[in-house]
């Protein structure tokens, strides 16, 4: 085993961003900058999304580094339970033995017994599951505390981290406010954000994409009047009224341009084909003299495959009838 041999965070790996918040790159399935959690480093500390299963090693290396061992985190936080923010929680609960675990209680229940979790998730990724994702393990119940509407986690010395449930990418998704910083952890609420470019993307996979419920919770994190958004993928952003307004867009637009290829009959290889073409021109990222590489990163974890499928998914459900003409 080479579980107990800590090693010195690679450069890059932790970044400070002020308000003793600093940035961890939880490194997914290798890849550099694709997945951030955020540890804030209060009386009480807590780290905001876990990543993979595998990250587990590097977050809890990042945080020793930071100074915070086995005994001193106090909160594990996760905005919904996607594998890249959550798959981690087993892991990092066993290594953090003092750790809470807070939840959207939609989510609870795949924490504290992940196999349906699991085995819908290899339905979909097969083969690739294991080394994008791992294994989710199993966290104690009575270890696990649910938010709902709202909710709140200590901080210690009267910080505190505000959950608002932001529904629309995930039935089990909550945003969360330091009321100290602003800071407004997004999670995939607001979609991607590419920091080597500037890109905004929507990630609006299934099972649970919703267009008027996502576009709702954009509304209300826009209520909340945060300083600067902590996107899950990647970094902070200052220009919060100006990514928030982008975030709904480029949702509005792929559910247009996914409607528009639906009703042309095409199935669903043939409409993400078309609607990555139609798309294409939005972002830097796929500009011809951009790096290949950045592009193959972010399809990982917001892809048009993964987008149009929600979407084509919600445009099934006879609820989505109801919106058809916007
Ligand atoms: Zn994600």
């Amino acid at each position: 085993m080479t579980d107990d041999v800590r090693s010195a965070p690679e450069s890059g790996t932790i970044v400070p961003l002020g308000h003793e918040v600093y940035q961890i790159d939880t490194r997914m399935a290798g890849y550099q900058g694709i997945t951030a959690g955020y540890l804030i480093r209060s009386e009480r500390p807590c780290l905001v999304e876990t990543g993979t299963a595998p990250s587990a090693p590097v977050v809890r290396d990042a945080l020793a580094s930071l100074g915070v061992h086995a005994a001193d985190l106090a909160t594990v936080v996760v905005t919904h339970i996607h594998l890249d923010h959550a798959g981690g929680v087993g892991d990092i609960a066993a290594m953090f033995p003092a750790a809470q675990v807070v939840v959207h209680e939609l989510g609870a229940r795949h924490l504290a017994d992940p196999s349906r979790l699991m085995a819908s998730a290899r339905m979909v990724y097969g083969d690739e599951l294991d080394g994008l994702f791992g294994e989710l393990a199993p966290t104690p119940a009575e270890r696990i505390r649910t938010v709902e509407r709202t909710g709140v986690v200590d901080l210690g010395g009267g910080r505190r981290l505000e959950s608002h449930y932001s529904p629309g990418h995930a039935k089990h998704h909550v945003g969360l406010v330091d009321a100290v910083s602003g800071d407004l952890y997004t999670g995939d609420a607001a979609g991607i954000y590419i920091p080597e470019t500037g890109d905004q993307r929507p990630a609006t996979p299934p099972p649970d994409f919703d267009l008027d419920i996502a576009l709702a919770s954009l509304r209300m994190f826009a209520a909340l009047r945060p300083a600067r958004l902590l996107f899950s993928h990647y970094g902070p952003v200052d220009a919060v009224a100006e990514a928030l307004d982008r975030s709904a867009e480029e949702i509005r637009l792929w559910v247009a341009e996914t409607r528009r290829a639906r009703r042309a009959g095409l199935d669903l290889d043939h409409a993400v084909a078309m609607v990555a073409e139609r798309t294409r021109e939005r972002y830097a990222v796929f500009a011809p003299d951009a790096d290949p590489d950045l592009a193959a990163k972010y399809n990982r974890i917001a892809g048009a495959p993964s987008n149009v499928s929600g979407i084509m998914h919600w445009l099934d459900k006879p609820s989505a009838g109801a919106t058809a003409s916007r």
